[in-house]
């Protein structure tokens, strides 16, 4: 049974950017952050492409995100490291520890980790004067990670987080440092050390001037549940935010909120067919859109429409950022691959 919505997932973007990062992180090894699902394209899906174009390093939040991977014979780290409640026998991944406890906890395992050093995010990780102290002494550390809080942006953090982390290099076992994440890849050669972790660009994000070459992956489309004409003065959709200025065709779209097409879209937001740009109109609500087809006489009930959902210029049209448009695009879709 198909949805009347699908994702157009397109492989080739998606391994193309992961080449351009993999060029862009120069000797370091070009990983990949695949949590929240492949940030909404289905992590599967994502991991096996990467896989096959030569990417080793995959990320996660949780074991859950981890045990989905399991069968695919991947080198998986879990970001959230070990609770209490997380398996310490399990081999589908291994833990990024980020506190004393969970250090504590995995030592007598004797088995490979990551560790993640804070170095300004004020989020997860041990600290540096930790490190200091001994915690990580005796643990097999395959990976010392840090995350960068701005790199997004032109500010000295990003140069004070640099020292800070270049400061632990031969201060313990790990084999590999990783700082940069997709923005940090484009803070220069310094920054990616032994290994980089990219997310967003690998799915078309960019957040720095000059991202030509990044490309959209992830394409949303929608079918058409009903084609009407609206009269002159009448409304389309909940409280009647639109009003038809003259006769209008209407196409309605299964697509909605729920569907992670939010509500900041009323009103703003764009479709396409047939190389023609359809303007939203009205609310989106939790199930539907409506989008005016007067340019388009032979579209009808049942055919395709694309939304325009290339990122940057997507979330500044509708004020989410680039990550929130991709991973609230929910379970309804179909995704498929070309
Ligand atoms: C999500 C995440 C990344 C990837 O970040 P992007 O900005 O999407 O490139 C890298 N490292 C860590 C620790 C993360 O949580």
């Amino acid at each position: 049974m198909t949805a009347p919505l699908r994702l157009r997932l397109d492989s080739a973007a998606l391994v193309s950017n992961w080449r351009h990062l993999a060029k862009l992180s120069g000797n370091a090894a070009c990983g990949a952050a695949i949590k929240a699902n492949g940030y909404g394209l289905g992590s599967r899906g994502v991991a096996q492409r990467l896989a096959g174009a030569g990417c080793r390093d995959f990320f996660v939040a949780t074991w859950a995100e981890a045990e989905a991977l399991a069968d695919l014979g991947l080198t998986v780290s879990v970001l959230h490291g070990l609770r209490a409640d997380d398996p310490l026998d399990a081999t589908c991944a291994r833990p990024v520890l980020s506190t004393a406890e969970q250090v504590m906890r995995w030592k007598p395992t004797g088995r490979p980790c990551d560790v993640m050093v804070d170095t300004g995010m004020n989020r997860l990780g041990v600290s540096a004067e930790e490190i200091g102290a001994g915690l990580l002494d005796g643990l097999a550390i395959e990976t010392l990670l840090s995350h960068l809080v701005s790199a997004d942006e032109d500010v000295p953090l990003n140069a004070r987080q640099l020292a800070a982390f270049g400061a632990l290099k031969g201060k313990t076992q790990a084999k590999r440092m990783s700082l940069a994440n997709s923005a940090g890849i484009a803070l220069g050669a310094d920054y990616a050390f032994d290994l980089t972790r990219p997310g967003i660009a690998l799915y078309g994000g960019w957040q720095r001037p000059g991202h030509d070459a990044i490309r959209q992956v992830a394409t949303p489309e929608a079918q058409i549940l009903q084609r009407r004409t609206v009269r002159a003065g009448e409304s389309v959709g909940y409280n009647a935010t639109w009003t038809a200025p003259a006769d209008t065709e209407v196409a309605i779209l299964n697509l909605g909120y729920a569907d992670g097409y939010l509500r900041c879209f009323s009103g703003k937001g764009l479709a396409r067919a047939e190389g023609v740009t359809l303007p939203l109109i009205g609310r989106v609500s939790m199930d539907l859109t409506a989008i005016d087809v007067t340019a388009l006489p032979g579209l009808r009930e049942g055919d395709w429409v694309a939304m325009s959902y290339a990122l940057p210029e997507t979330a500044a049209l509708s004020g989410l950022s680039q990550y929130e448009l991709l991973t609230g695009l929910g379970p309804r879709y179909d995704r498929i691959w070309r």
